[in-house]
């Protein structure tokens, strides 16, 4: 075996763990539209430094 190899099966690992813990989000933020507003981050990121307000 070899370090590469188990870096990138760790990443394949962090990668599906991402995926698996993101994709219920989506769904439930795909259906649920009521609930969103300027609170809600994925509707309005803020992970992006304020250009304007
Ligand atoms: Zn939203």
């Amino acid at each position: 075996m070899s370090i590469f190899e188990y870096v990138t099966g760790w990443l394949l690992v962090l990668v599906l763990l991402a995926m698996l813990l993101v994709t219920p989000l989506v769904i439930t933020h795909n259906r649920t539209l009521r609930d969103h507003g300027a609170d809600c981050w994925w509707c309005h990121p803020r992970l992006l430094p304020h250009k304007r307000r």
